[in-house]
C-alpha cells in the first residue's frame, strides 16, 4: 500500500478506537514505520531494498513483542503515561501496516521468513484507493452501530 493509504486507514482505525488525537497521530507514525525501517530504493540501493522489502521490518511478531515488552515495563520505566501510550500506538500502527500490506502482497507472519498474504490489488492502483475507502466506510459504520 501507498503511505497515504496506510496513514488514512490506520489513522481512521486508531481514532475510531480511541477518539484521541495523540493515539491517532502515533498510530499514523507507526503506519509508515516498517517502510521507513527498510528504506527506499534510492536511499539504500535497489538490490538492498529488494532483499529487505517486506522482510523483518514487516514481521508482526516483532511489534507484538515490543508491545508486550512495553506493557511489562509499564510502571517500572515509563512514568509518563502519554509517552507510554504514544509508543504503544506507534507499534499498533506498525501492526496495522503489516496487515494492510498482507492484502496487496506477502508479509512475514509467525516467522520472519514465512510469507503470507493475498493480492487484492496492485499498489498505487485505483482498486487500492477504492479498497481503503470501503474499509474506512466500514470502520465508520461499525463505530456508528457500536455507539447505539
Ligand atoms: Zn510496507
Amino acid at each position: 500500500m501507498k503511505w497515504v493509504s496506510h496513514i488514512a486507514l490506520t489513522g481512521t482505525i486508531a481514532y475510531a478506537v480511541t477518539a484521541d488525537p495523540l493515539c491517532t497521530a502515533a498510530a499514523c507514525v507507526g503506519a509508515v514505520l516498517p517502510d521507513q525501517i527498510e528504506g527506499t530504493p534510492r536511499s539504500v540501493g535497489w538490490r538492498t531494498w529488494r532483499s529487505r522489502h517486506r522482510g523483518w521490518s514487516h514481521w508482526p511478531m516483532l511489534y507484538v513483542a515490543l508491545i508486550g515488552g512495553l506493557s511489562k515495563a509499564h510502571g517500572h520505566f515509563f512514568y509518563d503515561e502519554e509517552f507510554f501510550t504514544a509508543l504503544t500506538w506507534i507499534f499498533l500502527g506498525a501492526l496495522c501496516h503489516s496487515a494492510e500490506d498482507a492484502v496487496c502482497g506477502k508479509v512475514p507472519f509467525l516467522y520472519p521468513t514465512q510469507k503470507v498474504g493475498i493480492r487484492l490489488f496492485t499498489v498505487g492502483s485505483f482498486r487500492e484507493y477504492l479498497f481503503v475507502l470501503v474499509c474506512i466506510a466500514a470502520v465508520y459504520i461499525v463505530q456508528l452501530v457500536l455507539q447505539r
